[in-house]
Formats: C-alpha cells, structure tokens, sequence
C-alpha cells in the first residue's frame, strides 16, 4: 500500500544533529486503520494535502502503520521527576516521532504518534492508547489553541481497528500531534543523570538554535537560555492559571523546553476558582493542584537547572549554582509579571497603575468560599462595565460580603481611564472566553464517542475552536455542571 502513502518533505534535524539521543523505532502495524478525525485547517498550515490524509494511506501513516520515505522513525529518549520522584529512563514507551516539516509560516513542526505501540521504552506498558484518552487530548489541545495558550496540536485522531485493555477493552486509538518540539526538560535530565555532560551541551546547542536562536552568540548563552525557558514557562503557566486550567502531571518529562503545554492527560479545567483544585485521581496531596501549578513550575526549573550547572561555568559548579540561582529566584517576580498582565486584559484595564496588584489579588479574595464560577465571573464584569451589575452579583452567594465593594473600587478604577465602556466591554470580552471545555461536556462526549457516536464531539469541538464569541443555541455550553455531575476524577496514563 506504500504507494498511496500522502508525500511529506521531511527534514529531520533532530535525527541527523542527535545521534544517540533516540532508539530507532517502528508502529505495530494496525490492523484496520481509519482516521476517525482529521484537523483540516492544521493539515493545511502544514502544507499536508488533508483529502489524501483522511485516505487509506494517509490512516497507514497516522497510526505508524507505515511510513512514507524519508520519515524519522523514532522513539526519543528522556527521564523525568515524576510527582517529585526521579525515573532515569522513561522515553517515549507508546509514541514515535514521524519527523519534522517545515509548514507554511517557515516554523519547524514535529510530527508525532502516540499510541502506535511498543518501543525500547515501553516497559510494562503495551505501547498502545484507547479512543477516550486519544479524543481528550484532542479536543484540549485544541481548545487551548483557540484560547490562545501555547500548546501542541492534535493532527488526527485514528483508530486501529484493534481493542486495548484497559478496565475493559476499549478501542485502540492513535493521535497524531504536532509540536514546535519534543525537547523536554527530562531530555536534558537523561543525559546529565548519565553525568554525559557533552550531550547535554549538545542538546542545549540543538535547543537553542531550533528555539532560541537569539542567544546562540552570546558568550553566556547557556545562562540566557536558561532564562529563555524560565520567562516562556512563566508566560505558559500564567496563561494556565488566567483560564482556570489544571494540567494535573507536571512532571518534568511533561514541562516543554519551547514553552508549549505538552501531555494532555488528567488534565481539566476549574468551574468555581478553588486553588486547591485536583482532579487527578493519583494527585492525593495537591502537589499539581491549580493555584500550586506556579511553585511546581519553578521546582522543575530547578531540576532543568541542576542539568545546565556543567554548561554554564565549566569546572567552576560553586559559581555555575550561584547564577542559575539567581535567576530562578526571578521566576516568581516573571510570573507574576505575566499573571498581572494578563488580568490587567481580563479586567480590560489599559494602564499600568501600582494598585493593580491588589484590585486583581482582591478580586479573588472576594470569590472564596462563594462557589462562584471562574469563567462565567469574567464575562459577568463586561456586563457589569455595560452597567448592568446583576449577573455579575448573581454569581456570589452573597456578593455583599466582599464582591460589592470590590466592584465599585473596579469600576472606579474604571472610570480613571479614558475608554468607553462598550469598547472597554468588548476588548474583555476578546480575553475572556465564554466557553471552555467544561468537565461534563467532555465526559458526555468521549462516552458517545466510545460508543461510536461522535456527534456530540463534532458539536463540543465546533463551540470550543470559537471560545470568545456567542453563538446560537450554545447557551449550555457557557455553563458549568449540573449539581449532580459530583467531583470529577481523571485519570492519567491511559
Ligand atoms: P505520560 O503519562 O503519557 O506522560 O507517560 C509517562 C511515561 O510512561 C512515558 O515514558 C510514556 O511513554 C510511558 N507510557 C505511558 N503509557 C504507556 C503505555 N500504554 N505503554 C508504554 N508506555 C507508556
Ligand atoms: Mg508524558
């Protein structure tokens, strides 16, 4: 079937600039692949022909099944803390990277497959994924696309025709996504575990050409790119908290060198703010809860650190740990320079004023304990700059304890700049989604869907991919979950 495989212009730099840094690796063949989903507006951007994608050949090579020529074929190698632990070798267990293009906008693109079987990395695993896991990550990866949140892409979702044993047997599934890389922080921690620090410079010279080429002259550059990651983290996880979103697995094999959220598993997003917030049914001690997702952030940069400390002052570790040190202790201040910024939009705010700080903290002060919900609080204060405060007010149980007051010193604050209110309306309206993937449309769609009724994900993925504007007839789509839908648990590793 080879010839009717889709024609890709591959150019694999990481296979070529890396060697020893992957296991040359294959798919088990599927026995009858289908692509069930295929993302036609990312295809294109790719430059890749989307009717030939959705095709025979193209489900051969969306579920590893078989290659078209020139493709990478391999399993990258990497370690990771995982939930504070450390693992030396994990590696990519179920996953393979087909290559890397070069898509319309001259980016470099890793094309990448999870779940097309067992590599030199798998270890107990069965190197398979099942349909419900596979279309999760799909459809909230690209719900985080649509808010704007820097994160890898679904390509495709296909199934192999065959069932994986789960609690059950489910449908095998492969997801086809698409990243600026798969460089990871545990990347860098499998070779300096190994204490193979010209690897690590070696990888560190890869990264920062392919990410962050700006600093590839500076005669501190390992220093600066350690800085380059630490500032993209801050602006990714800042972005996370400004939506509600907890990615519920932080570990550092799962924390993106290029800044991008990576490894959509137990993942989901808040409905009342709760900074305690845990969805993960393995997260017993809220170590990856929502409002603690900074302090891990910068725990694991801490750990990309300890792997640079050879790089940065070689020989000279005393010094080696006193920069990178320094410049960790800046992460807090960076992130919650971007926190500020990014509430300073949803607020719709234009200046930059000292009190800013506190009016945002405030804001939040004013939400616990009354069981308000984080999305909906947001469009609400729009409609409160419109002039009309009730559904703002209507989401507290009691909004005279600390949201009346709050809003009048915000509307105050308001009335400082000169904005109309419509326009000042509208521009929060742009940062401030109305729909998000709320828990229970995700799991009433991946139930149908395991069922082989895809209809109600067409219809959650159509509202998400437009998350800031209104549209007719998704008015339960704004809303969070009924009182009976219970704490939601999620799972991860599936
Ligand atoms: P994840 O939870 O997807 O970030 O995966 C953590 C590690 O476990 C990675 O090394 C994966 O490749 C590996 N892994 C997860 N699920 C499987 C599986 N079903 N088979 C083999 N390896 C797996
Ligand atoms: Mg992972």
């Amino acid at each position: 079937m080879t010839d009717q495989l889709p024609h890709i212009v591959f150019d694999n730099s990481y296979v070529r600039d890396l060697e020893g840094f992957y296991v040359e690796s294959y798919g088990e063949p599927a026995p009858a692949p289908a692509v069930l989903r295929l993302n036609r507006n990312l295809a294109s951007e790719l430059g890749l022909d989307a009717d030939v994608l959705s095709g025979p050949g193209g489900a051969e090579l969306l579920t590893g099944t078989s290659l078209p020529d020139g493709a990478a074929s391999i399993a990258m190698a990497y370690a990771g803390h995982q939930f504070g632990g450390f693992s030396p070798q994990l590696g990519d267990g179920r996953a393979l990277l087909v290559g890397e293009i070069i898509d319309r906008q001259g980016s470099r693109r890793d094309i990448h497959l999870k779940g097309s079987g067992r590599t030199v990395f798998s270890r107990g695993g069965d190197g398979k994924a099942a349909i419900g896991p596979v279309l999760r990550e799909y459809l909230i990866a690209e719900a985080m696309h649509a808010l704007a949140i820097p994160t890898t892409r679904a390509l495709a979702a296909s199934l192999t025709g065959e069932d994986v044993m789960r609690d059950g047997p489910e449908k095998g599934a492969v997801l086809a996504r698409v990243a600026a890389s798969h460089l990871r922080v545990g990347t860098f921690q499998f070779f300096a575990a190994r204490s193979q620090t010209d690897k690590v410079r070696q990888l560190a010279d890869y990264a920062i050409l392919r990410h962050y080429p700006e600093v590839a002259g500076s005669d501190d550059r390992y220093l600066e790119f350690f800085r380059k990651v630490r500032d993209a983290q801050a602006r990714l996880i800042a972005r996370w908290v400004l939506a509600g979103f907890v990615h519920g697995v932080m570990n550092t094999d799962n924390m993106t060198i290029s800044g991008e959220t990576i490894d959509y598993g137990p993942c989901a997003f808040i409905d009342t703010y709760d900074p305690k917030a845990v969805f993960s049914s393995i997260d017993q001690f809220g170590r990856y809860a929502y409002g603690n997702q900074p302090n891990i952030a910068q725990w694991n940069l801490a750990r990309f650190a300890e792997t640079l400390i050879e790089l940065v002052s070689p020989g000279d570790s005393e010094t080696a740990v006193g920069k990178l040190t320094d410049e960790l202790g800046h992460f807090p201040f960076h992130y919650q320079h971007e926190w500020l910024k990014g509430m300073r939009k949803k607020l719709g705010l234009i200046k930059e004023l000292p009190g800013d700080l506190d009016l945002a903290n405030d804001l939040y002060t004013a939400m616990e304990g009354q069981n308000v919900d984080f999305t909906q609080l947001f469009r609400a204060l729009a409609g409160a700059v419109r002039g009309d405060s009730a559904s703002a007010r209507g989401l507290f149980d009691d909004p005279a304890t600390g949201f009346d007051a709050w809003l009048a010193r915000y509307l105050d604050r308001c009335a400082g700049e000169a904005l109309e209110p419509n326009d000042r309306a509208a521009a929060m309206d742009r940062s401030n989604p109305l729909y998000i993937p709320r828990n229970h449309k995700v799991e009433e769609a991946l139930t149908s869907a395991g069922a082989g009724d895809m209809t109600a994900f067409d219809r959650l993925l159509e509202v998400l991919t437009r998350p800031f504007e209104t549209q007719d007839g998704a008015e339960s789509y704004a809303e969070p979950a009924p009182a009976g839908f219970g704490h939601y648990t999620t799972y991860c590793g599936t």
